[in-house]
This record gives structure tokens, C-alpha cells and sequence, in this order.
């Protein structure tokens, strides 16, 4: 069993801090980004729109300039990370951001991405067929994506955890789950870990939120992923859900990219390692609120 404490412990209590600025449309606490400009802050736009960009020896990038646009995959039911509002078809989240930033620096706006929702089963074919330029959608590093695909960073690290409801006081770690049942998503990280490393019935959905219904629906006892991605759930609906006992995997998430393309690899990696000012106003807008506790980490 792997008990790797994380950096990325979750303060439960923090979560009254958001009720508080969730009310407040268009700050920086703001976590599903309402009101706001994609990446603005209090102090004005977070990066510009890089001019006359050139990328010598990537392909992706040779691609997305004469496509004139980027297709990037991500997430789209992960609130504070990779989410889509199903009224207005926003896209928010601190995933969401970051693929802005990297377009940005690659001379792309907005208007030139074109978001294509991928489930967590599916990045690795996706990026392979050339169907995404990049993905950003809390994808571990893990040495059995790395044989088929790149990744850039880690620009993020959380570690895996336990959603289950709020009056559930039998289930306070992994070693718990013996007799109950356990949801998580196919091709994920977490499933494989539960299925391998820890007893109890575990039941696979393709996306986190089917999860989340089922465990209101008391359908299923548990959640498993990683605590960055459950507790967006709790800030959601924080009187019927809660995370409980301590994480027990470190997740390092990449951003995806095509097997080969280094001068891209080393263009987003240079791109994190001087834009530590961008990472803390999006962490700041998107996770700490939800009481998630990080730091910036070191790319490799
Ligand atoms: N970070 C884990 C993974 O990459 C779980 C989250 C997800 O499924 O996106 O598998």
C-alpha cells in the first residue's frame, strides 16, 4: 500500500470560505468564474497574446498555424478545474485557464480554440489520432501514458482521495472500502489503484459527476479520484457531500501532448517555470477557495 503524503492536503473548513465568495460573482474567489473575463484578475489580464510566434521542429504547432486555430481537450463536468456551464456554454477552471495561457503564448486567442470534451478513458487515442493539439484536463504523469504520448510539467500536484456523504462516518480511509461500494472512472489512475491495492466493489463510470449522482442517489458508498477533483464537488454541494481521511497517491498532472513534439514540451515547460505570477492568481481564483492546499511544483 502507498501512503505518499502530498502537498496537496484539503482544509475542509475552507469550504465556508467559498459559500462566502461564490456569492461574489466576478472576484478572484470566484470559483466557477462567473462574471469574469477567462484569463483576467483584479490587477487586469493575466498574459497577453503572444505576436509573430515561431516554433521551430513542432509539428502541432506547424498544424495549428495553418489550421488558424487550436483544438485543446479537457474536462468539462470538474468544477474549479475543467467545467463547462450548461446554461451559457462558459468554459471555466484553473485546467481550462492554464490551456488559455498556453494558447496565448503560442499567438492564439479565445476565438482561435476550439474545446473538444474528452473523458479521462479516451486522451491517450485522442492525442494519437491528432484529434487534440494538447490536452489539459487533470491528467497524471504516469511512465505507462509516457510510452505513447508526451507530457510537459507537472504544473500540478494533488493526490488521491475519498468523496462519500456527509453523515458517513464509517469510511474514513481506503482501508474501509472492504464490504462497501466504490465509484471511479474508466482509465483513470484511482481506479486502477482501488482495484489493485484495496478491497471492496468498485463500479466504473466514463465521467466523475455520473459518480457524484450516484452517490446521492446512494447508489454507491464512495468516490475515488484525486482530492483536487472532489473537492470541487463538496464546494459545490457541501451539506450532502464531504472528503474524508488523508490522500494516498501523489497525482502530478501533465499537460498531453503528441508523442516527439519536444520544441513544444520545452516551449509550455519554460512557459510554467517563469510564469509562477500566472499559476498563483489561478490557483488563487479556482482551488483555494474550495480549500485546496498547493504549491506550484517544479516541471521536470
Ligand atoms: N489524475 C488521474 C488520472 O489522470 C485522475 C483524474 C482523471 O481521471 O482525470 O487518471
Amino acid at each position: 500500500m502507498r501512503r505518499t503524503r502530498t502537498l496537496a492536503g484539503i482544509g475542509i473548513a475552507a469550504v465556508a470560505l467559498l459559500a462566502l465568495t461564490a456569492c461574489n460573482s466576478g472576484t478572484p474567489g470566484d470559483t466557477m468564474g462567473d462574471g469574469d473575463d477567462p484569463g483576467t484578475s483584479e490587477e487586469g489580464p493575466l498574459w497577453e497574446v503572444a505576436a509573430d510566434v515561431s516554433l521551430e521542429g513542432s509539428p502541432t504547432f506547424d498544424a495549428m498555424t495553418e489550421r488558424g486555430k487550436v483544438v485543446i481537450g479537457v474536462k468539462s463536468d470538474q468544477p474549479g478545474l475543467g467545467y463547462e456551464d450548461p446554461a451559457t456554454g462558459d468554459r471555466t477552471g484553473f485546467d481550462v485557464d492554464t490551456a488559455r495561457w498556453i494558447a496565448a503564448s503560442l499567438g492564439f486567442a479565445d476565438e482561435d480554440i476550439e474545446w473538444k470534451t474528452i473523458p479521462s478513458a479516451n486522451r491517450e487515442q485522442e492525442l494519437i489520432n491528432g484529434g487534440v493539439d494538447f490536452y489539459v484536463g487533470t491528467y497524471s504523469m504516469t511512465e505507462a501514458r509516457d510510452e505513447v504520448i508526451d507530457f510537459a510539467g507537472p504544473y500540478f500536484i494533488t493526490g488521491q482521495g475519498l468523496l462519500v456523504a456527509a453523515d458517513d462516518d464509517s469510511i474514513n480511509g481506503p482501508d474501509d472500502l472492504a464490504g462497501k461500494v466504490t465509484c471511479s472512472v474508466t482509465g483513470s489512475t484511482p481506479l486502477q489503484r482501488i482495484r489493485e491495492e484495496y478491497n471492496g466493489e468498485v463500479t466504473e463510470r466514463q465521467t466523475y459527476s455520473e459518480c457524484v449522482e450516484q452517490l446521492l442517489s446512494d447508489q454507491v458508498d464512495a468516490i475515488t479520484t484525486d482530492e483536487a477533483i472532489l473537492a470541487g464537488y463538496v464546494a459545490q454541494d457541501p451539506d450532502n457531500l464531504k472528503l474524508t481521511g488523508e490522500p494516498f497517491s501523489e497525482e502530478r498532472y501533465g499537460v498531453g501532448l503528441v508523442n516527439g513534439d519536444t520544441a513544444l514540451q520545452d516551449h509550455i515547460n519554460t512557459l510554467f517555470t517563469d510564469g509562477g505570477d500566472v499559476w498563483t492568481a489561478l490557483y488563487e481564483k479556482y482551488l483555494e477557495p474550495a480549500g485546496v492546499v498547493a504549491e506550484q511544483p517544479a516541471v521536470d
